[in-house]
């Protein structure tokens, strides 16, 4: 299985991706999260993508796709993968095309996850993630045991500096800019599925099976 989550931040693709990952055993790759481990361990691709996240824009294609063609070519994702926050251009996809062209393979699904944007300013603002074990909370719907410690590892938790009110509303204005003309690359091949970003949790994993069938 080899699919492409679409949607704005703080939409839920998030969730979606591990849910599908786990229905299908296959790993979850999210661009977001690999920049983020060069940004602290500070790698060369660290120190570059760093002042563009920051600002929530998007880091140079060249990189990301690079960084995305050695994730693919690793052996866990050969026979499946589901891709979390990339491609966010029209030529974010057109590299994924030629990536898995030339691996003689092709995207099965390409899914959408649509929220309206006063609900996603309401849920990054909130948004306070594990910097250890990636586990997300939202002080009002899901907070932690205790304050600011992650339930899993305990760990303090974080509040991502691009999650503040103003770097989230040019996130989304930098998602409609960039990445809507991606919902039209793909519509013109003729595969793209819709989903809520807010259903309840227990309906997710049923929702996203209906998509596949
Ligand atoms: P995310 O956690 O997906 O919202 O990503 C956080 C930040 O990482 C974005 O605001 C971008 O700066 C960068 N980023 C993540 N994925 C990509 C991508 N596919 N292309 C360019 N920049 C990306």
């Amino acid at each position: 299985m080899r699919i492409v989550l679409l949607g704005p931040p703080g939409s839920g693709k998030g969730t979606c991706a591990k849910i599908i990952g786990k229905l299908y055993n296959v790993p979850v790759i999210t661009t977001g999260d690999m920049l983020r481990t060069a940004v602290t361990s500070d790698t060369p691709l660290g120190h570059t993508a760093k002042g563009y996240m920051d600002r929530g824009e998007l880091v140079p294609d060249n990189l990301v796709n690079a960084l995305v063609r050695d994730r693919l070519a690793q052996s866990d994702a050969v026979d499946g993968f589901i891709l979390d926050g990339y491609p966010r251009s029209p030529n974010q996809a057109k590299a994924l095309d030629k990536i898995l062209r030339d691996t003689g393979k092709r995207l099965d699904h390409v899914i959408h996850v649509i929220l309206e944007d006063s609900i996603i300013v309401d849920r990054l603002s909130k948004r306070r993630s594990c910097p250890r074990c990636g586990a997300i909370y939202h002080l009002a719907n899901k907070p932690p045991s205790i304050e600011n410690k992650c339930d899993v590892c305990a760990t303090a938790l974080i509040y991502r500096d691009d999650d503040k009110p103003e770097v989230i509303t040019h996130r989304l204005e930098v998602y409609r800019e960039k990445t809507q003309p991606l919902l039209d690359f793909y519509q013109q091949k003729g595969r793209i599925e819709t989903i809520r970003g807010d259903l309840d949790l227990r309906e997710l994993p049923a929702a996203l099976k209906r998509l596949f069938e």
